[in-house]
């Protein structure tokens, strides 16, 4: 552990992304102090779905905590596709064995990461609520379990508070003009269903893609499942629900003719997805990431839908950006950090937002469509004979620290490239063909952007 250098900081909310930051602040001394608005027992115990790690988030945590995550979580090397007609297909996420997700329950994730910051220093007061930011001073005004509010002082204040951000609406409601924030509910809510799932694979994200919905299952380590329902929700009706699943008869009747193959496993489905309204999903997006000497970090900043499984891997990385810039303010100054920090992160944030939306169509329908697939071939096999000229977006984005800002205008470039090679042509028959034009033409890094793969 470092020596203590002097500085404070203040950081809101105990989530992954507090906890995470945490961590790697007090890797380099600094005295932080964590606010969670839950009693200890309860945080983190909003939503029990499993997340997806890639390399570009793991890669920014402690190498202690990301050995430990290893051990808990699930390697997924690949999608294994349920179709229709109850056929199986398989489809790597990349072309390296370090090319994977590791999955892992929200909970154990959160615990982990807790775990780290508590014993590298951090300390963590639950059951206290941040109910005001004064950005200028700094200090984080906290209401305690008794109702009463205090001002708490420290050199940075950081908002890891999440979608609905305190410190965000603090800073929102002070300097309306300064801050810009977009909200948006898209149509698709989530639901979890409890499904057996025994024998089935655990080394892939099992997928079954049915047009504008679809379910996935994520294996866990004791050889349970996660599983999860997306799906639009009805418009014009009082109570929130999935369109056309309105009793718990339409469920059953629904989920036997989408899911045939593991539908006797979802004993029950019927009530347990009329029992709970199912969860929205929203994108929050604002600008810039900072005010003064407070800042925003993860879902505070960003709040993005989860077709790409990216949200948390950007806010780690978020969190160990804003370290890097303390670390390099030392010893004493954190004054210019915050436009730092919104410079190199709100684009990135931006385009994840986008990424994160145009997945769906990919989730939900074209993983089952011949020519998206014989297209995604053609990727793989240019990727594996010219990787300094090609590589797949999913790489780009799962996989490397390219920024996604960057990733976007490299794939909207090389898309387009490859696009004018493929017109008029058999996708299969020509790959070799369009494979030996596209490396004489734009070979080299010959096209703008040269591609960080690292
Ligand atoms: C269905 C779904 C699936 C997802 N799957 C993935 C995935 O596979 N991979 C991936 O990378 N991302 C995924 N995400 C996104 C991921 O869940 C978020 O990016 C991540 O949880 C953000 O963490 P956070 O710590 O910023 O916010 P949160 O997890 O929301 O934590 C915020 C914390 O702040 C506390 N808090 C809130 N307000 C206050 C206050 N006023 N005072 C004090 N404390 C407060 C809360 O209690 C909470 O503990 C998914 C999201 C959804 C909805």
């Amino acid at each position: 552990m470092a020596e203590p250098d002097g500085r404070a900081v203040v950081i809101i909310g105990a989530g992954p992304v507090g906890c995470a930051l945490a961590a790697l602040l007090r890797r380099q001394g600094i005295r932080v102090e964590v606010f969670e608005r839950q009693e200890e027992r309860a945080a983190g115990s909003g939503n029990s779905f499993n997340l997806t790690l890639t390399s570009r988030g793991l890669d920014c945590l402690p190498p202690p905590a990301k050995r430990r995550l290893y051990l808990q979580g699930s390697v997924l090397g690949k999608r294994i596709i349920h179709h229709r007609d109850g056929a199986i297909s398989t489809q790597p996420y990349g072309t390296a064995d370090s090319h994977h997700l590791l999955s892992i329950p929200r909970r154990v994730l959160q615990d982990i990461l807790r775990d780290h910051a508590v014993r590298a220093g951090a300390r963590i007061h639950y059951g206290q609520t941040c109910v005001g930011v004064d950005p200028a001073r700094p200090a984080a005004l906290i209401r305690g379990r008794d109702g009463a509010a205090a001002w708490v002082p420290a050199d940075l204040v950081a908002g890891c508070d999440g979608a609905n951000s305190a410190v965000r609406e603090a800073i929102a409601r002070a300097y309306p003009a300064d801050l810009r924030v977009s909200r948006e509910s898209i149509e698709h809510g989530y639901a979890e269903i409890t499904m057996r799932y025994g024998d089935a694979d655990p080394t892939g994200m099992h997928l079954w893609p049915r047009g504008d919905h679809f379910l996935q299952a994520q294996p866990n380590r004791d050889r349970t499942f996660t599983t999860s329902l997306f799906k639009p929700l009805a418009a014009d009706v009082p109570r929130r629900q999935f369109s056309g699943l309105c009793s718990p008869a339409a469920v059953s009747a629904y989920c036997a003719t989408e899911f045939p193959d593991v539908f006797d496993r979802m004993s029950g489905v019927g009530a347990q997805l009329t029992a709970r309204p199912p969860g929205r999903l929203r994108i929050v997006g604002c600008a810039p990431y900072h005010r003064e000497r407070a800042v925003l970090v993860g879902d505070a900043a960003h709040t993005v839908v989860p077709f790409f499984g990216q949200g948390v891997n950007c806010s780690f990385e978020d969190a160990a950006t804003l370290a890097g810039l303390l670390e390099r303010a030392r010893p004493g100054a954190v004054a210019d950090i915050g436009r730092e920090y919104s410079r190199s992160r709100v684009p990135v944030g931006h385009a994840l937002a986008d990424l994160s939306l145009r997945n769906l169509e990919e989730l939900s329908s074209h993983v089952t469509d011949p020519a998206f697939l014989d297209r995604r071939a053609l990727e793989r096999r240019l990727h594996q004979q010219h990787p300094e000229s090609y590589t797949p977006l999913y790489q780009l984005v799962a996989f490397t620290s390219t920024p996604y800002d960057a990733v976007q205008r490299m794939d909207r470039e090389r898309s387009a490239a490859l696009d004018s090679l493929c017109e008029g042509r058999d996708l299969r028959r020509d790959q070799d063909v369009i494979i030996s034009e596209f490396a004489r033409k734009y070979g080299d890094g010959r096209m703008r952007g040269r591609q960080r793969t690292g």
